[in-house]
């Protein structure tokens, strides 16, 4: 692979991984866009990362500025694969644990709720296919792997639940899906990469549990996404 860009919505899930491969900010690059890159070589290859950037002192989580990113990634670096890092929340009814790095193997939508016949239904919930390659990669390196839910909001109300345990999804998020349908535009293969920080049927407060757990999965993200560069970038 020539080029492999990451897409990332926050500071804390990039920074451990910046850090760890020294890449540098270039800056202005996408102006007057938010989003930010960093860029290095790594074996050869071309690393990118892409922050969503921030506005009003946070950084900017969430579907539309997923989307704006991985458009522009996409079009200025013209990547062999996009891979979306960042944290989730999980069920500990399906096994997950704090700090378990998955796998995706499909992305969709939980929280579109649009009246209309079974197209607009297919629509909204997306479904996108992710880089054919994951499942490998995943067995590979003794990563589990589900299916990533993504809505707008870090709280799940129970038309959400029921939604997610309808379709199957197993890793509640704010952006996969949003990514994986700007590649399913490009035709670019995605690999989803996502670390617990909250169990969503914990009983815990969605908030308190994200942030108190953040740093710790920002870390087990760091060393799943060291030997996921490895393995691309010695394998394939
Ligand atoms: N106010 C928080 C903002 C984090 S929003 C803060 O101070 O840091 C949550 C981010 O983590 C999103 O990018 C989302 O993709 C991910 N995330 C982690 N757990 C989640 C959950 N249970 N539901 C939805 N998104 C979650």
């Amino acid at each position: 692979m020539k080029t492999i860009c990451y897409i990332v919505a926050m500071v804390a899930e990039a920074k451990p991984f910046i850090d760890r491969y020294g890449i540098k900010k270039v800056d202005n690059f996408f102006s007057p866009l938010p989003c930010q890159l960093y860029e290095g070589e790594v074996e050869g290859t071309r690393l990118c990362v892409v922050l969503n950037g921030q506005m009003h002192g946070s950084d900017l989580v969430g579907c539309e500025a997923a989307s704006v990113s991985t458009t522009a990634a996409i079009q200025r670096l013209d990547p062999d694969l996009i891979i979306n890092s960042g944290t989730c929340g999980a069920f500990r009814k399906h096994g997950a644990e704090i700090a378990e790095v998955y796998i995706g193997n499909k992305a969709m939508f939980h929280d579109r709720r649009v009246p209309g016949d079974d197209n607009w239904q297919t629509q909204s919930i997306g479904n996108y296919n992710v880089w054919p390659g994951s499942e490998t990669l995943a067995h590979s390196l003794g990563m589990k792997m589900g299916k990533v839910t993504t809505g707008s909001s870090l709280d799940m109300q129970p038309c959400d639940l029921e939604v997610i345990e309808t379709n199957g999804g197993q890793l509640k998020d704010m952006e996969g899906a949003a990514v994986a349908f700007v590649c399913s535009l490009f035709s670019k293969p995605i690999l989803l990469v996502k670390s617990v920080t909250d169990l969503c049927d914990s009983g815990a407060e969605t908030y308190e549990e994200f942030s108190r757990n953040l740093s710790r999965a920002c870390e087990t993200l760091k060393a799943a996404n060291e030997r996921i560069i490895d393995y691309l970038t010695k394998s394939l």
